[in-house]
């Protein structure tokens, strides 16, 4: 694939869901992916999948909701590889319920890491890249950036913070390009951590209508491989069976 071999590219939350497949597909088309969540065994498992297939890869632990953490996470990135030409601010977390559940600490880990990570990741890059003179910066938002639903208030409030993010960088980066990545529904982990029963069910209800992990990581790499000159600035992907389903 042009433009993605030999091009460092960071992901977090990279541990599990679209962030490993993503990893996986990158390293198979010849980028060196760099590996950042909390957990360190399975990140260490799939790095090492992927140099037995040949491919180029390295982890840190990272919690994207400490700004300090990430910021070393980039620093490894760029001083074992020379330099950062992506990040995918990918890691998030997805605790549904109804406001009056008042799960007031869920909502404020929801914040932590779905928009403060988002920001710690760009702020970790911009003078990295800006230095470079080019780079790409990635966010994942969800459809839930585009329609909210019933339990999903502060969820899809995270993801309306993203893509706003992401399209105010957008216009101000001239050499950095910035891409805003909204997936419908995917069968991941996320929402293992819901609380609330009726939220677990509606999420289990969603999921029968399922992108697959890997139709997602095939969007970033549609994204990366796109000429130096030609920004894939956002992309919606939903499972072709959504039909009916804002999300
Ligand atoms: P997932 O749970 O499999 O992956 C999320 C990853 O983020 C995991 O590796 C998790 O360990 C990591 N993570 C969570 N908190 C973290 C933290 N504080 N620091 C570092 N890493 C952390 O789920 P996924 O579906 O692959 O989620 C990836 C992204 O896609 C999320 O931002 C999610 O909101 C978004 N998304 C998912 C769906 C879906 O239906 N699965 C739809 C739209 C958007």
């Amino acid at each position: 694939m042009k433009n993605v071999a030999n091009k460092v590219v960071l992901i977090t939350g990279a541990s599990s869901g679209i962030g490993e497949a993503t990893a996986r597909l990158l390293a198979q088309q010849g980028a060196i992916v760099v590996l950042g969540a909390r957990r360190t065994e399975r990140l260490e498992s799939i790095v090492h999948d992927i140099q037995q297939a040949g491919g180029r890869a390295a982890y840190r632990e990272v919690d994207v909701a400490d700004a300090e953490q990430v910021k070393a996470f980039v620093s490894f990135a760029k001083d074992t590889f020379g330099h950062v030409d992506v990040i995918f601010n990918n890691a998030g977390i997805m605790p549904l319920s109804p406001m009056n559940a008042l799960k007031t600490d869920e909502w404020n880990n929801i914040i932590d890491i779905n928009i403060k990570g988002v920001l710690h990741g760009i702020a970790a890059v911009l003078p990295v890249m800006e230095q470079q003179g080019h780079g790409q910066i990635i966010n994942t938002a969800s459809t839930g950036a585009h329609a909210v639903g019933s339990s999903c208030a502060v969820y899809c409030a995270s993801k309306y913070a993203v893509w706003a993010i992401s399209e105010g960088l957008r216009q101000e980066c001239n050499n950095i390009r910035v891409t805003v990545l909204s997936p419908g529904v995917t069968t991941t982990e996320l929402g293992h951590d819901i609380t609330d029963e009726a939220a677990a069910g509606l999420v289990q209800q969603l999921r029968t209508m399922s992108l697959e992990a890997e139709s997602v990581a095939n969007a970033v790499l549609y994204a990366i491989s796109q000429p130096n000159d030609v920004e894939a600035s956002e992309i919606v992907i939903r499972s072709a069976s959504s039909f009916g389903h804002a999300f």
